[in-house]
């Protein structure tokens, strides 16, 4: 499509824009007495306005009902989480039964890590992307001392070459090549949090594959964000929060993938708890775990209800919304920013924002290096009503995202930074 930089050309994609009804259904946080425009829907997604009241049912039963809402709300609670894989089964690419949500984000990567790094003398390496998450990193590193490991010599990383922003898939394949016989483990994320850099992650996969070693993803800016296909790409294990693209509510409760080929797999080492154990027999409470055979099996304790109820008024919306109209959506709004970042730089003598986000390997989020005025051009935004994302040193991350973002909020967002850019 070509794209032109006026509001008129803004109001008429959002005109043109099937979903474009859904901002509707969002609560829009108010800036100086207006709606502000929110581009941080990677950090925390706003909350649908269903929300309140799918909360406030479970809050009810459980006041109706005591502890017999386990089998008496109208969702009973004993099963509540069994609604979820159906509702994640497109977002992520997965079978139900390869899913479960449980936990939050770090510890379900732990919990996976438990099964699936397992260092012997020989394999013990974990390869990964550099200036990953710092949860993540602290994750792995831990994980190396927890088996007695140092991690500097069990941890990889792969880093952007000189001079470039984005990692190359070469550069992460010849690496896993290059360790393939001491490596237990590939982890990467989907989408990385600081430049938007969306990896390969059906080529990462096979490379980890054919060193013989498991492969895993952490997809917090993936879920909900960019096509995924877990299964097919036969990835081992994958976990992700819902509190970013999947709108479910700060520190919202997460899932996690575990392929087909594992989830029956007894031998696969794992930490257990009752919630994980075969629901004929979990209340005879005896001993011997004998797990669920799907992902349910990795579960630890009874599900967080009231999460769950946030997350479901989510997911509500994005099946009646469908991820592939998303998907389009989303790629559509980060291109017109793109565009608009472009053109602020060709208006002016010199080029003012570097992008670091790859054109075409991208989701929502959009980052922007800038090369003067950076905390100017942030502070202003932020007083005009625009909420994005600070990162030192001098990047500013915007994600519009297709649920509750227009094309006129890139178009408002780029007069106003290039108003500051051209002040002299
Ligand atoms: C947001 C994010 C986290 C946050 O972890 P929590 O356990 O949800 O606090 C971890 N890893 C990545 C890659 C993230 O983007």
């Amino acid at each position: 499509m070509i794209f032109e930089n006026s509001f008129a050309f803004a109001k008429q994609l959002d005109e043109q824009d099937a979903l474009n009804h859904f901002r509707d259904k969002f609560y829009i946080p108010i800036i100086n007495g207006n709606e502000c425009i929110y581009f941080t829907g990677n950090s925390l997604g706003l909350q649908p306005k269903t929300t309140q009241d799918y909360v406030l049912n479970e809050l009810e039963d459980w006041a109706s009902f005591g502890v017999e809402g386990h089998f008496h709300a109208r969702q009973p609670w004993f099963s509540y989480h069994e609604m979820f894989p159906q509702l994640l089964t497109k977002i992520v690419g997965a079978l139900p039964e390869e899913i479960v949500v449980m936990n939050q984000l770090t510890v379900n990567l732990h919990l996976l890590m438990a099964s699936f790094y397992q260092p012997t003398k020989e394999r013990y390496k974990i390869i990964c992307e550099a200036k990953a998450f710092p949860s993540d990193q602290y994750a792995f590193e831990t994980q190396a001392k927890f088996h007695g490991l140092d991690p500097g010599r069990v941890i990889i990383e792969v880093a952007p070459r000189d001079g470039e922003p984005v990692i190359r898939t070469e550069d992460i394949l010849s690496t896993i090549k290059q360790h393939a016989d001491e490596t237990a483990v590939v982890i990467f994320s989907g989408v990385n949090y600081y430049n938007g850099q969306v990896f390969d992650m059906d080529a990462i996969t096979k490379a980890a594959h054919e060193a013989g070693a498991y492969c895993g993803f952490d997809l917090a800016h993936a879920a909900g964000n960019i096509e995924l296909h877990l299964h097919d790409w036969d990835v081992d294990f994958a976990c992700w929060c819902s509190y970013k693209y999947l709108n479910s509510g700060p520190g919202g409760v997460a899932g996690a993938f575990i392929h087909q080929r594992h989830i029956t797999n007894t031998a696969l080492p794992r930490l257990a708890g009752w919630w994980g154990h075969d629901k004929e027999t979990r209340f005879k409470m005896e001993k011997g775990f004998n797990p669920i055979a799907t992902a349910e099996g990795w579960q630890l304790s009874n599900a967080p209800i009231l999460s769950m109820a946030a997350h479901k008024a989510s997911l509500d919306n994005f099946e009646e919304a469908g991820i592939e109209n998303l998907i389009a959506k989303g790629k559509m709004l980060s291109d017109y920013l793109f565009f608009i970042i472009e053109e602020i730089n060709a208006g002016s003598a010199e080029k003012k924002i570097t992008i670091i986000t790859p054109k075409e390997n991208k989701g929502c989020q959009v980052s922007m290096l800038m090369l003067e005025k950076g905390k100017e051009v942030f502070d202003t935004l932020k007083q005009n009503g625009v909420l994005a994302d600070w990162r030192e040193p001098n990047v500013i991350r915007v994600a519009p995202v297709p649920l509750y973002n227009t094309f006129e909020d890139i178009w408002k967002f780029g007069e106003i930074v290039k108003l500051i850019l051209n002040k002299d």
